[in-house]
């Protein structure tokens, strides 16, 4: 346990300019096997709900380690950035600079380095014929009513076809046959890409890279234009090129580190069904036919680690938000300056209600601040604005806020029959379950001016401070010994 605290609290022992090379998924569990944070699952687990399960228990505190999942001799991991503080860890800044660094980063990007295949670990074993993904892979069954094995942490990387320039998005993607799968297209990237070539008649050649370190797994969430590879972000954050190599069935260029690649190619006019499957509000998506993947080839290391993410557990949540938080800061800014800092919080699953830190200079400015979040992202269904010296980043000091300086009949903005999430079931009540997808998603938005006047009479909003309190040494006093607390005690019993 002194280990783990070391590695999570004060001076950061993963200091990203003693690599060498790109992070590899690799090298960050060794890191955190070393401080404690792996827990090594070394019996027969079943790869239906079981695993599943013990990954869940576990995230947010250990890594979680199968060497024999459903009798594969594949290992699988989940849980490796199920924290705020172990993402930054492996950026290599503070948590408090996460945001303005994945910005950066992100505002520019590394151009990748391509590789020879004989370089690139991620096909080190390469199968084109006789492809069975259930019987090679040890893909997991998560949650009670999903449909079946899903690969839920696979890097889906393909080229645009009227441009070339490659995008990566994480899909969720239902393995139901030996070499098909169904796939989750959302109206971005991906699936412009995909109806771009099912217009011309054509597959979308795609490539699933499974395994790989939390900065590309981050990089891939990066909220960008059209034709913005995100593996050049991913290097951007590693602070050097991103090693890919070519796919050897298409064009496609990958990871060359990933543990796992899957190539294929999504059919054109083609369609079977997937789901049902639990998602990020914790809730399941509905049965729905969906676009399909042929595989034409499986590469991998030797002795590969297969990497599951458990649906809207921390490590799923925070790969959202972290990304997104960095997004909608920089969009706030533009027109607001005074906003300093932004939090999705976990009870909004990372997605729905935005926290927002703001100096307030001109009465009226925070009900701005909350039109600007709601115009920033669909997704956002609640925003609460709160004054500098409140932390965005703990539940209770914004509930405070809210209790303490907001009055519903003057501070409160509610929009009815927005565009919201059309994930959150709240939206779905009074519509036809089969509810055409042009009136999905409707939905109120709430927002919360939580900042006290920018004049206010002496001590009406001062906050209670006792002098000297952020000067204790807490180290000091938990590590005293209880000799003068026995000695006390045991004089008053005599
Ligand atoms: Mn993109």
């Amino acid at each position: 346990m002194n280990t783990r605290d070391a590695a999570t609290n004060g001076a950061l022992p993963f200091s990203r300019s003693d690599q060498p090379h790109a992070l590899t998924l690799r090298d960050w569990l060794t890191h955190l096997a070393r401080t404690g944070r792996v827990a090594t699952i070394d019996r027969a687990v079943s790869l239906e709900h079981e695993l599943a399960a013990i990954a869940k228990r576990l995230d947010g505190k250990q890594a979680a380690f199968f060497t024999q999942p459903g009798g594969h001799d594949v290992s699988v991991v989940s849980g490796f950035m199920s924290k705020r503080a172990w993402i930054a860890e492996a950026m290599g800044v503070a948590e408090s600079d996460l945001l303005a660094r994945f910005r950066s980063a992100a505002e520019h990007p590394l151009a990748s380095k391509v590789l020879d295949r004989v370089d690139a670990a991620c096909q080190q074993v390469v199968h084109t014929s006789g492809i069975d993904l259930h019987a090679q892979l040890p893909i997991p069954t998560h949650s009670e009513h999903d449909n079946g094995p899903y690969i839920t942490a696979g890097l889906v990387i393909a080229r645009n076809p009227r441009t070339g320039v490659q995008n990566v998005s994480i899909n969720r993607i239902q393995v139901h046959g030996p070499d098909r799968m169904a796939i989750l297209l959302l109206p971005r990237h991906l699936y412009a890409f995909q109806k771009a070539a099912e217009e011309a008649g054509e597959a979308l050649d795609v490539a699933i890279a499974i395994g790989v370190d939390p900065l590309t797994m981050l990089a891939s969430q990066a909220i960008t234009p059209i034709d913005h590879d995100e593996l050049e972000i991913a290097g951007a954050l590693h602070g050097a090129p991103l090693s890919v190599v070519k796919c050897v069935t298409n064009g496609v260029h990958v990871p060359a580190f990933a543990e796992i690649v899957i190539e294929g190619r999504i059919l054109p006019n083609l369609r079977e069904p997937e789901g049902p499957f639990g998602e990020f509000p914790k809730y399941y998506s509905a049965k729905e036919a969906r676009e399909v993947i042929d595989v034409t080839a499986l590469t991998h290391r030797r002795a590969p680690i297969f990497h599951t993410i458990v649906p809207a557990e921390m490590e799923h949540l925070l790969l959202g938000a972290i990304p997104r938080e960095a997004t909608l800061l920089a969009h706030l800014q533009r027109s607001h300056p005074g906003v300093k800092d932004v939090h999705l919080s976990v009870g909004g699953v990372c997605r729905y209600h935005l926290w927002v830190q703001f100096d307030k200079k001109r009465e009226g400015e925070a009900k701005n601040v909350i039109l600007c979040a709601f115009g920033a992202h669909y997704d956002i269904k609640q925003v609460i604005v709160v004054d500098t010296d409140v932390d965005v980043h703990d539940p209770a000091e914004i509930e405070w806020a809210v209790a303490t300086r907001f009055q519903a009949d003057r501070d409160l903005i509610v929009i009815e029959g927005a565009q919201g999430s059309p994930l959150d079931p709240s939206t779905t009540v009074g519509q036809p379950e089969d509810a055409p997808s042009h009136l999905q998603g409707v939905s109120a938005k709430m927002g919360f001016d939580a900042t006290r006047p920018v004049v206010y009479p002496a001590h009406v909003f001062t906050r209670v401070r006792i002098p000297g309190e952020d000067d204790v040494a807490l180290d000091a006093l938990a590590a005293a010994d209880n000799a003068a607390f026995d000695a006390y005690l045991g004089r008053h019993d005599d």
